[in-house]
């Protein structure tokens, strides 16, 4: 059974005007799109054609990983993200944020700082690690489930993320991000599985 692209959780144009239409053409329906296919051809004719996509990440190196995480991590960045999201968190996640960083505005910053700090390509993540949350960033198709930590939520903050829209300024883009699309739902919902 070949791997497939997700539907997104929300219409192409949802998103809009924090990440365009024109966007998510491309960064869902080509470069998500992409890992997909080239994640098909390495495992076609293999053991691990009907493996899961997570066994894949944990076990994998090399242009095999690369592809199998970059499916995992595109998908969990869309379903990070709400048309209705943003701001202030709600739920158990706000407790725990307070509890674990002294407030939302910590918070913020510090995952601004990592998704900044991040040279190159990558992501930045709120996870959840030994009990704690905290916040990691990682370099090119890299994730938190290799180093023993559960993602909570994610901003993609490779060059193609943006660059339409924002151009260089990768600031702006995890500024409005935050404000805007965070979903508080999903960040819940991996908290509590
Ligand atoms: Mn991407």
């Amino acid at each position: 059974m070949a791997f497939e692209l997700p539907a997104l959780p929300y219409a192409q144009d949802a998103l809009a005007p924090t990440i365009s239409a024109e966007t998510m053409e491309y960064h869902y329906g080509k470069h998500h799109q992409t890992y997909v296919d080239n994640l098909n051809k390495a495992v076609a004719g293999t053991a691990d054609e009907n493996a899961s996509l997570e066994d894949i990440i944990m076990k994998a190196e090399g242009p095999l990983f690369n592809n199998a995480a970059q499916v995992w991590n595109h998908t969990f960045f869309w379903n990070s993200l709400s048309p209705n999201g943003g701001g202030q968190p709600t739920g158990a996640i706000a407790d725990r944020i307070a509890a674990d960083f002294g407030g939302y505005d910590a918070f913020r910053a510090q995952i601004t700082e990592a998704g900044l700090t991040q040279f190159g390509s990558g992501w930045a993540w709120l996870v959840e690690k030994d009990g704690k949350l905290a916040i990691m960033k990682t370099p090119n198709a890299d994730l938190p489930m290799k180093h023993g930590a559960k993602a909570l939520f994610t901003i993609d903050v490779w060059e193609h993320a943006y660059y339409i829209d924002y151009r260089n300024a990768r600031a702006k883009f995890i500024e409005v991000v935050l404000d805007n699309l965070i979903n508080w739902d999903f960040v819940n919902a991996n908290l509590a599985s």
